[in-house]
């Protein structure tokens, strides 16, 4: 089984594990000082996730997860820059982790200011719009939030792969499963996009 395989199946895992959450039935067990303990000088793990930094997007808990599962890169409006890729690369290349969640949402801040002012650069986070515009510099009709977050998700993984050579080797040698995925509030529901 190559690691693209492998991260099929921690995909599977991992939307199993939302479906947990989502019923109210939770059972993630690896929420203890004993396995902290277990991973004090190493850590394994399965899959790598880049969430927005919404406090109501919480990768470990609407997947079902506890302590040395995810690496979780979180920043606001999932923007993507040189830090934030290069904590990627880091997953990829040093973790070898098999599969990598672009996990867009509902309701995004981002989203919402980057719509109110847009085609203007902010006197206030600059880095992030800079992240965000391209998307509306080819489609400047969005007008849902939602849509605008499902469509930025598609633009990060492009980007990704395009200034990444890490990331595109590592999916082109099927060592990595890239998985784009949007959170719905309403529902608790994380789907494929
Ligand atoms: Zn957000």
């Amino acid at each position: 089984m190559n690691n693209k395989e492998k991260g099929k199946n921690e995909l599977e895992k991992l939307l199993k594990g939302n479906k947990n959450f989502v019923n109210g039935c939770p059972t993630a067990k690896n929420m203890c000082l004993e396995t902290l303990k277990k991973f004090a000088f190493h850590q394994e793990p399965y899959a790598a996730v880049l969430s927005c930094s919404d406090s109501r997007v919480v990768p470990e808990i609407i997947f079902d997860c506890g302590i040395g599962e995810l690496f979780v890169i979180r920043v606001a409006g999932i923007a993507l820059g040189p830090n934030v890729i290069e904590s990627i690369e880091y997953a990829v290349k040093k973790l070898k982790v098999p599969l990598l969640i672009l996990l867009g949402h509902d309701d995004c801040g981002v989203m919402k200011y980057a719509k109110d002012n847009y085609p203007n650069m902010t006197k206030d986070f600059q880095s992030i719009m800079s992240a965000v515009y391209p998307v509306l510099d080819k489609k400047e009709d969005i007008k849902c939030h939602n849509f605008f977050a499902m469509e930025h998700t598609k633009w990060v993984e492009t980007t990704l792969t395009d200034k990444s050579k890490i990331v595109s080797n590592a999916v082109k040698n099927n060592d990595l499963l890239i998985a784009k995925c949007h959170f719905d509030h309403s529902t608790g529901l994380v789907n494929l996009i």
